[in-house]
């Protein structure tokens, strides 16, 4: 079973070798004019001209790309996407200057989230949450990371998980889940050093072991920051859970710079997320590491801050930077990746090309996956998506939109979406509706 994609555009490869771009390598998106891809079996097994490729596969089905651009299928290595109530509310409050203490006092912030998802079903967290991983991929993310951390016991943690585990089951997008038990330290374990310590306890000596036996994680996380959980505290959390088998991921130097990024690096994270605040010596320790500098500007800017994370100057030193959506019901309820890319650009200063790198080799590499996603190139899954411009450098410009038109993960269609085939503009403004203008 074989398929031929011709007629695209631009074919963006991304292609090179299995591990994360750095440095000035983030500027080659290995972009290919008048390309075709073959795939064979969900795999790629030529990028060449069309003519060889029709040649080699005689009785391959063709899809036509009708001249648009085709790149990899995005990977959103980071999201929360497992959670119950949305928090439109806290949104007004805090444009209000009220302070995440007092948004907080009122019943909102995370422990709100949490309140929340204790109550519901495995049933109804499935549905939720299946509705907005497919939202997700509409904007052409073929590979999503899915967090737990709103459960913060035993049971609701293992209840999200478990979700994340059906969903990948049940949907054609691939995604990877991470367990983020340490997101936060739940209400009830707050009065005392002894309960904050009781709380460790339960993550790495009930959690971590059943989470691990039944295979609900490939990562565990950690939400190092002060006020939250320390570097000390992390890197016990984070060396247990690499004892376990699972990789390791944490959210560091969001909002101060303490040493995360350099925990990172020491623990051999496959990513540090976030680095808002990200000191000199945190740049230089992950440009010489393997770990991903994974950021999320989506956040800064719902959150109306004005810093971001300095990439240029994290690039500029030899460090891998991927992009993520951080899709989470407080700080970034956005299912639009493509819109990361633009705030990666003009938020950022990236080039587009860094942009493109950031969102699908890296971040594959931010998952462990860089052998296997994120790249069109022999050998790869053939996760792709094709999208409504001519260049490449459309996707972050017209921001917003969603230009995304299909994409195929293994070979199989996953999403589809036929630009503007809502909108009926041929059709006058029917006699006597709102439509009508009056002088
Ligand atoms: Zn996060």
């Amino acid at each position: 079973m074989s398929t031929i994609f011709i007629n695209a555009a631009q074919v963006v490869t991304c292609s090179g070798p299995p591990r994360a771009r750095r440095g000035a390598e983030m500027n080659d998106a290995g972009i290919l004019d008048g390309a075709g891809v073959a795939v064979v079996e969900g795999s790629i097994s030529a990028v060449a001209p069309r003519e060889d490729l029709e040649r080699q596969h005689p009785d391959a089905e063709i899809i036509d790309c009708g001249g648009r651009v085709l790149t990899p299928g995005l990977v959103d290595s980071h999201t929360h996407a497992i959670f119950g109530r949305a928090r439109y509310e806290e949104q007004e409050q805090r444009a209000a200057g009220v302070g995440y203490m007092e948004i907080a006092r009122r019943g909102g912030g995370i422990h709100s989230s949490v309140a929340d998802l204790r109550s519901r079903s495995e049933d109804d967290l499935y549905s939720l949450a299946r509705d907005r991983v497919a939202r997700l991929a509409s904007y052409g993310s073929t590979t999503i990371e899915v967090k737990s951390g709103y459960g913060l016991s035993l049971d609701d943690e293992l209840k999200s998980l478990r979700v994340v585990a059906r969903l990948s089951r049940d949907l054609p997008v691939r995604l990877v889940p991470t367990w983020l038990g340490a997101h936060e330290i739940p209400l009830d374990y707050r009065e005392s050093d002894s309960r904050r310590r009781d709380y460790i306890h339960l993550l790495v000596h009930q959690m971590l072991p059943l989470i691990a036996a039944e295979g609900l994680a490939r990562f565990a996380d950690v939400f190092c920051e002060p006020g939250v959980f320390t570097v000390d505290e992390t890197r016990s959390i984070l060396q247990a859970s690499a004892a376990a088998g699972l990789g390791i991921k944490l959210h560091a130097d969001e909002l101060e710079p303490h040493g995360g990024a350099e925990l990172g690096v020491e623990l051999g994270a496959v990513s540090a997320d976030h680095l808002g605040a990200i000191s000199d010596a945190g740049i230089a320790a992950l440009a010489s590491s393997s770990t991903v500098a994974t950021l999320l500007p989506g956040t800064m800017f719902f959150l109306g801050r004005h810093r971001q994370a300095p990439a240029r100057r994290m690039i500029d030193a030899g460090a891998a930077i991927s992009l993520a959506t951080d899709f989470n019901p407080g700080t970034s309820p956005t299912f639009n990746f493509p819109l990361i890319l633009t705030l990666g650009v003009s938020q950022l200063r990236m080039t587009v090309a860094e942009a493109l790198v950031a969102a699908t080799v890296n971040g594959a590499a931010a998952l462990g996956l860089a052998a296997r996603t994120g790249q069109i190139a022999p050998g790869y899954s053939a996760d792709l998506a094709l999208w409504e411009a001519e260049d490449v450098r459309e996707i972050p410009y017209w921001y917003g939109d969603r230009r995304c038109m299909g994409t195929w993960v293994r070979g199989k269609p996953c999403h589809s979406h036929k630009p503007a085939d809502n909108l009926n503009l041929s059709r006058p403004p029917e006699p006597g509706s709102a439509r009508q203008s009056r002088p």
